[in-house]
């Protein structure tokens, strides 16, 4: 394969030598079979009720999840199609927070129906051009099932992050995290004239086993994993006067290589001397513009914490860069390159600044009671490592749905209905189609009924009196009914408060059917000569 042959001449090599080839027909039926087996086993971990995949990574850990982006991160796949999807489930996870497991699922199913086409002759460009001709009229239904929410909505926003957080193990916590993070978000979100900005790096979230979930808790201001650096320094400090310092706290080094000559005793004296006072000087400067607090990146020479304790000043060394920008944010201190540049308007405030002990000898430094913080810290508890970690993830995908409603204040009902929607609305566009772009829609509309077909499995219903049963009452205009997997029956969704943010839905959408379209056209894979012989086992058909 690697070589064309033209008669009576020597072949021309086209490819290096050790590539690997596989190509025709069959790569496509081979991929679409990755993409099945990956949905497959996606699948029966949708929802609330869905069954957990016990996961050992390279070092042993055991990890039992049934979150999609989780389980795709840790299963490593090797084949090129299945990569793909750990890709868009990674990218749906970054971008909105939520839906991994159904992007994933929608995409192997949109491939397992164009199959089926494909072996009834219709060609993959064509079905490519259906799906998209569908995306773009399932996003129309997802526009006008959605319902628009005021920010300040609290009661439906705790709704939509319970939704999200139901499936996770401290789920019966979800109230408490889902005010956790709305106060959270409220505090650093920002208006400008493009809307709201929600970035959520500026909410640090730390987390400390120990207590229980309940005793998490908002700090207007930012929680370090750090000690006070002296025995003699203050363990509290009120209405703290904070200086910020991006450089070592020490005696300045001479000037490269400068010496000096010290010939005898009196002369080291009067070195040490000057020294000191030098040190002294610049505590004086510190203490006379009113700095109680110093947060510094680097060292903190240990004469000069000495003297800095001497006058009842706390300090703290070796504190990370970005946690120093997050004080700057919360306290409104400016970072100085040196200390000095130090000057009274370079300094933030806060209430507080305290040493807490956690637990045994376990301490943290709470920087609390900031003004109008821009970035704050949020202070996760749980009685093991295991479940503040969980309580974490949890947090995270709750913060997520927040800034996703910022973004974009629109909810639809979950619960398999905004999919029921989305296939009606197909199915009856389909009909106004010809021919083979007509099968391709409906393949889409089945497709998306998968959801909530595995939603009523999930719950031991039978799927296809279910997926029977919903197309009716959709049909009949009730357009909010979906699978309750709790109880296991057809309910309200928007009235059981099963909602979900639209831009979650739009994405899996557009991500799944990007994916699809795109190992669609596929028809030929390459695999360089050193990669080839890394993934030996890659599966295919080979041909020379
Ligand atoms: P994903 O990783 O795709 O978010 P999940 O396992 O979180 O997958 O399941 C999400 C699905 O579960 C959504 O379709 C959502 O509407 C549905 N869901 C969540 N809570 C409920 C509920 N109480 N009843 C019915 N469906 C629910
Ligand atoms: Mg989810």
């Amino acid at each position: 394969m690697f070589r064309a042959v033209p008669q009576d001449r020597a072949p021309v090599i086209v490819l290096k030598e050790g590539t690997r080839r596989i190509y025709g027909k069959d790569v496509l039926m081979n991929n679409i079979l990755v993409a099945k087996v990956v949905a497959e086993t996606m699948k029966t971990s949708l929802g609330p009720k869905g069954m957990d995949k016990m996961l050992v990574d390279r070092l042993n850990n055991i990890v039992v999840t049934n979150d999609g982006a989780t389980i795709m991160r840790l299963a490593q796949f090797k084949h090129p199609v299945a990569k793909m999807l750990v890709e868009i489930a990674k990218s749906q996870d970054i971008e909105v927070g939520d839906g991994t497991t159904t992007v994933v699922v929608l995409a192997g199913y949109l491939l397992i129906n164009a199959a089926d086409l494909i072996k009834k002759g219709i060609h993959p460009v064509t079905i490519a051009e259906g799906y998209r001709k569908s995306l773009k009229k399932a996003l129309e239904v997802i526009d006008s099932s959605s319902m628009s929410i005021k920010i300040s909505d609290r009661e439906t926003i705790i709704k939509a992050v319970k939704t999200s957080l139901s499936a996770k193990y401290v789920s019966q916590y979800s109230d408490h995290l889902a005010n956790l993070a709305i106060d959270a978000v409220a505090n650093i979100a920002e208006y400008s004239d493009d809307g709201w900005k929600v970035d959520l790096d500026n909410i640090k979230i730390t987390v400390k086993a120990g207590g229980s979930i309940d005793e998490s808790r908002l700090v207007r201001g930012i929680v370090l994993d750090k000690e006070v650096a002296h025995p003699d320094m203050p363990r509290k400090v009120e209405n703290a006067k904070i200086a910020l310092l991006d450089s070592p706290l020490d005696v300045k080094k001479p000037e490269l290589s400068a010496r000096v000559y010290l010939e005898t005793a009196e002369q080291y004296k009067q070195f040490l001397l000057e020294k000191e006072n030098i040190v002294k000087e610049m505590i004086e400067k510190i203490s006379n513009c009113g700095v109680n607090v110093i947060f510094c990146r680097m060292n903190i020479d240990e004469k000069v914490q000495h003297y800095l304790a001497r006058k009842s000043i706390m300090a703290v060394k070796r504190v990370k860069k970005s946690d120093l920008e997050k004080i700057s944010k919360a306290t409104g201190a400016y970072i100085l390159s040196t200390i000095d540049e130090l000057s009274k308007d370079d300094l933030g405030k806060a209430k507080i600044v305290e040493e807490r002990r956690m637990r045994a000898e376990d301490k943290m430094l709470f920087i609390d009671g900031c003004e109008n913080p821009k970035a704050l810290s949020i202070l996760l508890r749980g009685s093991t490592e295991e479940i503040v970690r969980e309580a974490e993830r949890c947090l995270i995908d709750g913060l997520s749905i927040i800034r996703d409603l910022y973004v974009d204040n629109r909810l639809v009902c979950g619960g398999g209905s905004i999919e029921m929607e989305i296939s009606l609305g197909l199915r009856e566009y389909a009909a106004s189609l010809k021919g083979k772009e007509q099968l391709a829609v409906q393949a889409f509309a089945d497709a998306i009924e998968v959801i909530p077909a595995q939603l009523a499995s999930s719950c031991g219903m039978d799927p296809i009196v279910a997926i029977t049963t919903l197309r009716a009452k959709h049909n009949e205009g009730q357009s909010t009914i979906g699978i309750n997997v709790i109880d296991g029956q057809y309910e309200d969704m928007y009235s059981i408060g099963v909602l979900e943010p639209a831009i979650v839905k739009k994405h899996v959408l557009k991500a799944a059917t990007e994916a699809a379209v795109t190992i669609l056209k596929i028809d030929d894979i390459v695999v360089a000569s050193s990669v080839a012989e890394k993934e030996e086992d890659t599966e295919g058909t080979e041909k020379e």
